[in-house]
């Protein structure tokens, strides 16, 4: 197992290998549900729209009454009544009448289209014409003039023409997202039946890790992996649960290590994965369950260890993620191995996050034999779009020193350029793959 480096590919395929989207369902509405993936189908409880209504502000007419209607020889129709948005038509449309009728009020029965108000011109009980075209507001007119003619159908949506009544509108496995909340609601289903988030277990590792904003003392650091790692398990769609921070000693990781696993579908550890005197995550992976890869030919990632539990009472194995303490190495091992994870545990049929091509403003070097990932930034105009060469490649910079341990290039980058194992340098002008971090 020692020298050996797997590939990125080899190292996501393992940690995906035999895992599905959890079983466990939730009810809730679909507001509640953004983010979420459907288990089941979304069903219409009723036809959308769910009568014929009007898509305009006019008149509910027949249109053979105004067939012959033009600028020079308007058609009157006597208005006999009007209809409201939310209220019942009460009044039925004859040959010669007209009922004033608002934008998506039901269309009322013996109308066959609607003739939008700028089209007609109001009469008052006199005859005396009002301006034309106003707008449908006011005392309701005796009387109109319709200037010209309109078709049977015109400016009515027929009933059902969105959704009809009882049937799926939305197919299991799809992302709920704010158009799916405003169709499934507007469809009628007041609750949808989702996939439960996975919970994701966190724990620091680290003697000189501190709680931030508490005393360093002389030789301590803040911890920046657990509330970081916390905010991209929330980001991923999961629910984070706080192991803490452990000291390097294997009791205490262990400890910890058994809450996470009664309580979480997946564990991820950060620091003492190394080979140092005091690293003891792997040997508490080994004491829990078993580790199934260790190595990853990755720059920034080093090192990094994935393995399982089984635990009683379970259906499925604890997945252990052991990441590197330095934070943009669990920041990136995270992105690559544990995300990908996590969306497919919540049922999501995209893992990954969208890729670009881009092109580099400026050299970088890394390890030869490793898969470089390195922070960078793309060059943005006035309105923040990204800034594309000629080849539609995006052009990227830097986003500061490209160290594990650089947490403030990191905070600046907003996507991963990724640079192939055989180089040593990648000098500017080179084209990369981007992997955008700040975009679904
Ligand atoms: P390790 O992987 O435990 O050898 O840690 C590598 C580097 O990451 C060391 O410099 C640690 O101090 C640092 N480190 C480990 N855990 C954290 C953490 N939770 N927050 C910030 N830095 C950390
Ligand atoms: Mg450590």
């Amino acid at each position: 197992m020692s020298g050996v480096l797997l590939s990125v590919e080899a190292a996501l395929a393992t940690v995906l290998a035999g895992i599905e989207g959890l079983a466990d369902l939730e009810e809730m509405g679909p507001e509640g549900a953004l983010g979420r993936v459907l288990a089941t189908p979304v069903v219409s409880t009723t036809a959308l729209p769910p009568w014929d209504n009007s898509a305009m502000d006019g008149y509910a007419i027949r249109s053979a009454d105004v067939a012959a209607a033009s600028e020079g020889t308007p058609v009157r129709l006597t208005v006999v009544g009007e209809v409201r948005a939310g209220v019942a038509p009460d009044v039925r449309v004859l040959g010669g009448t007209a009922v004033r009728i608002a934008t998506g009020a039901a269309l009322p029965p013996g109308a066959d289209a609607v003739v939008p108000v700028e089209l007609t011109t109001p009469l008052d009980g006199s005859g005396n014409p009002g301006p034309r075209g106003r707008e449908a507001v006011g005392p309701l007119p005796a009387a109109c003039l319709v200037h010209v003619p309109v078709g049977a159908r015109n400016a009515i949506r027929d009933a059902g023409s969105d959704v009809a009544a009882g049937v799926e509108v939305v197919a299991a496995g799809s992302l709920v997202t704010p158009a799916v909340v405003a169709l499934a609601a507007g469809a009628g289903a007041g609750l949808v039946t989702v996939r439960r988030r996975p919970v994701v277990a966190v724990l620091a590792t680290g003697d000189e890790v501190r709680a931030a904003g508490t005393d360093l003392g002389p030789a301590g650091i803040p911890d920046a992996n657990g509330p970081g790692l916390r905010a991209l398990v929330r980001e991923a769609g999961a629910t984070p649960l706080d192991l803490g921070i452990a000291v390097d000693r294997l009791e205490d990781v262990e400890a910890r290590l058994r809450r996470g696993l009664s309580e979480a579908d997946l564990v991820v550890v950060s620091g003492g994965v190394s080979v140092g005197p005091y690293d003891v995550v792997r040997t508490a992976f080994d004491s829990v369950g078993h580790i199934n890869l260790w190595r990853v030919a990755i720059q920034p990632g080093k090192p990094f260890a994935f393995g399982r539990a089984d635990v009683d009472g379970r259906d499925r194995p604890v997945l252990l993620f052991g990441l590197p303490g330095n934070p943009v190495s669990s920041f990136v091992t995270f992105e690559l191995f544990v995300r990908p994870v996590i969306r497919r545990l919540a049922g999501h049929a995209t893992l990954q996050r969208p890729v670009d091509r881009a092109v580099l403003e400026e050299g970088v070097s890394k390890s030869v034999g490793r898969r470089g990932f390195q922070r960078v930034t793309a060059l943005r105009a006035p309105d923040g779009s990204p800034l594309r060469d000629g080849a539609g490649r995006v052009r990227v910079r830097l986003a500061g020193g490209q160290g594990s341990h650089v947490l403030s290039a990191l905070a600046a980058a907003d996507a991963l350029a990724v640079v192939p194992e055989p180089l040593e340098r990648a000098e500017a002008g080179t084209e990369v793959e981007l992997r955008w971090l700040d975009r679904g």
